[in-house]
């Protein structure tokens, strides 16, 4: 963990549970595509330009997520960096409350206000393509979340971020984090036509090929949606619903895990509702989803 690997001229990545680009744009100056998870990553990363004798210009973050976000405030903090956000994102990551109240629906209970789910705050600007290093491009990736980007450095590396889980992880998990069910197969199906000379996933392995990868994601997000609306057969509740998905997928149930997975439900039952394939229902003063054709 936290090595260095060099994956083309100018251009490398930190191994890390949220991998961290690094990328050289003029002699001695780097810039970092997202910060790592926490303080002690951020300081790992920064070992290496240290090594290397890197100066470090700027962050450049795909989404707010605090895994990639959480090296942020120490780095800036020891070299002035700036560090720019997408959209949305960049609100996320200014205010890092909205993140845990996103997931709760409410003020959200101490148990969701934890470092996994709040990055430390630090300053952040909208991210506008005259910030963007000479020969970047940003790639639109939504879906995961509201504003996620991509980036291509001018070596033809992709940092795709967060919407490929490894085949592993959707074994283990099933249920991989995500906002909006539509705008994420739309991007995956963009993403499997891509060419790049490598793909830099942020938890997934490196490759040349994305397109494999891709179609296991869409395969794995057809199938939960799938299961859920077996499950909405008879009128249920979202609790009662979230509970048959832990059993029938074998996963542990935590605050946290309630909360991501609870909110990713929610979003595939909007989506299977708009695809027409289930419908809300009151019942006893009980919001309750149930399959359309009954
Ligand atoms: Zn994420």
């Amino acid at each position: 963990m936290y090595e260095l690997v060099q994956v083309a001229e100018h251009t490398y990545y930190v191994e890390s549970p949220a991998k961290v680009g690094v990328v050289e744009v003029a002699p001695g100056e780097v810039v970092l595509i997202d910060s790592g998870g926490d303080r002690s990553a951020a300081k790992k990363v920064r070992a290496h330009f240290d090594a290397h004798g890197w100066c470090l210009r700027a962050i450049y973050l795909t989404h707010s997520h605090a895994d990639h976000t959480g090296g942020c405030r120490y780095l800036q903090s020891v070299t002035g960096c700036a560090v720019y956000a997408p959209g949305a994102e960049q609100a996320f990551t200014a205010w890092t409350w909205l993140e845990p109240t996103y997931l709760y629906g409410g003020y959200p209970p101490a148990e969701l206000r934890h470092k996994f789910l709040v990055a430390q705050s630090f300053e952040v600007q909208p991210l506008t393509p005259e910030a963007l290093p000479e020969g970047w491009e940003t790639i639109d990736l939504p879906g995961h979340f509201f504003h996620m980007v991509g980036y291509r450095t001018p070596d033809d590396v992709v940092f795709i971020a967060d919407c490929l889980s490894s085949e592993a992880t959707l074994a283990k998990y099933r249920v991989s984090f995500l906002y909006d069910v539509t705008a994420y197969l739309q991007t995956l199906e963009r993403v499997a036509q891509m060419q790049a000379r490598i793909f830099v996933p942020a938890h997934a392995a490196v490759t040349g090929d994305i397109a494999p990868l891709a179609r296991i994601n869409i395969e794995a997000t057809h199938q939960v949606a799938d299961d859920l609306a077996a499950l909405c057969e008879q009128p249920i509740g979202f609790d009662d619903l979230l509970a048959r998905v832990f059993t029938r997928y074998d996963l542990r149930m935590t605050y946290e895990q309630h909360a991501l997975v609870g909110s990713t439900v929610r979003s595939y039952l909007s989506y299977l509702a708009a695809e027409g394939r289930i419908k809300p229902v009151i019942q006893d003063n009980r919001w309750l989803w149930v399959q359309a054709a009954r």
